[in-house]
Formats: structure tokens, sequence, C-alpha cells
């Protein structure tokens, strides 16, 4: 780069570092976060399992909230109870007394299939009856609620319950939402929203949903 030009990149630099270091010595509310994973595209459960491997690597405790049946053939399951990191409450398989993270599954009810509306919301209020102590928890410094917007947008649990229990949750603890359609007032209250836009899918182009990408 010829000298003039590689001024004028230092300058901007040195000008950009400026602005993000002002904005670092702005942000010392000292809190836990709610965080919204939306949108039609693909990476919205497997970006919070990413940030779970993060908390669970600093040794911090954490749950997983699964509000889909059929998602216990998926890798992570397997990885979690194989190397006893999780516990299920439900099941005895992959049951650890020692690992971090607690696993909450909907056994039963909903799956895109069922359509019975009944069973399907008895079966979203048993795993949020399970789920809620957690939010009491001051050991638990992350849940992640897998899907769950669903459960709102088909009237299976009540939004405004359920923001007032994130309202009154420890100080410190984290929560990352994910699913499509999240609703405005989640959106509203969230501290980080992130939307997932489909550029591109695979699927589209016929090829098949695979082990280790999909599941
Ligand atoms: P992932 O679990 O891979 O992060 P996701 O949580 O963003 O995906 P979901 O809506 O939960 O997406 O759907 C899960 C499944 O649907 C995955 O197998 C994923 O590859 C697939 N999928 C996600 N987005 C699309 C899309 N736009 N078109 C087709 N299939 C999709
Ligand atoms: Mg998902």
């Amino acid at each position: 780069m010829n000298t003039e030009k590689a001024q004028r990149h230092n300058e901007r630099m040195k000008r950009h570092k400026k602005i993000v270091d002002e904005k670092i010595d702005n942000a010392n509310i000292e809190q836990g976060v709610v965080i919204v994973i939306t949108g039609n595209g693909k990476g919205k459960t497997t970006s919070a399992l990413g940030t779970l491997l993060r908390s669970l690597g600093h040794g911090q405790q954490c749950a997983l909230v699964q509000f889909i049946k059929g998602q216990w053939d998926c890798g992570e399951t397997h990885f979690f109870a194989d190397n006893n990191i999780s516990h299920n409450k439900e099941s005895s398989k992959g049951t650890s007394e020692t690992g971090n993270l607690v696993t909450y599954t909907m056994n039963t009810g909903f799956t895109w299939n069922t359509q019975d509306f009944d069973k399907d919301k008895l079966a979203a209020e048993e795993v949020w009856k399970q789920a809620l102590p957690l939010f009491s928890d001051p050991e638990c410094n992350l849940i992640v609620l897998d899907e769950i917007t669903y459960m709102f947008k088909y009237k299976y649990l009540d939004i405004n319950d359920f923001i007032t229990v994130l309202n009154n949750r420890p100080r410190h603890q984290n929560v990352i939402i994910t699913g499509r359609a999240a609703p405005e007032e989640l959106i509203e209250m969230a501290d980080t929203v992130s939307e997932i836009r489909p550029v591109k899918h695979a699927f589209n182009q016929g090829i098949k949903a695979q082990e280790g990408i999909e599941w």
C-alpha cells in the first residue's frame, strides 16, 4: 500500500477504535440478558447450542428446554448424555449427578403432525411447569428455550405470563429463546434480537437432510 493510502487507513482505524472504546466504556451495566433468535433461515437452534457450549465451558449451570417432540435423536443430545454433561428430568438415559446441564423435553404431545389442541396445550403446560423453578434459581446461569415461540403462536402458553416470569428472574440469569415468528411483545422486552434470513437452503435444491447438519 502506498504511504498516503496506508496513512488514511490508519487514521480511519484510529477513529473506529475511539468509537468502539467509547461504547465499551459506556456498557457497564452488570446483568443477564434475554436473547431471541428468530426468522425463517437455518441457524436458530444451533446458535443457541453454541452459546450453551460456551457457557458450559465456563463451568456455568445451564438448562435446555425443548418444546418440540422428536428432537431426542439429535447429535447434541447424544453428545451431552454420552459425556455425562446432561441429565434429563424425565428419562434415566444419560443421567449424571455431575453434569452442569439439565434438560427438559416435551415427551408427549406436540409435533408438527398431531394438531390436537387440547393434548398439545397440556404437553406445553407440563414442560413449562417443570422448567418454571429454573427462573427463581440464582444458581442457574443460562436457560435455553428451544422452539418456544410456537407455544405462543398456537396459544398453548400465554405470552404475558411468560414475560412476567422473565422480568422477575434472577438479575444475572441469561435466557435464549429460539423459533420462527417471535411475538412482538417478546421482541420488545428482549435485550438482543437476531433475525436469521434465509438466503438459500440446500433442502430447496433437493439435497437430503443429513445427520450432523440437520439433527
Ligand atoms: P438449526 O437447528 O439447523 O439451527 P433452525 O433452528 O434455524 O435450524 P428450525 O425452524 O428449528 O430451524 O428448523 C429445523 C430444521 O429445518 C433443520 O433441519 C433446518 O435445516 C431446517 N430448516 C431451517 N430453515 C430452513 C429453510 N429456510 N428451508 C428449509 N429447511 C430449513
Ligand atoms: Mg430450531
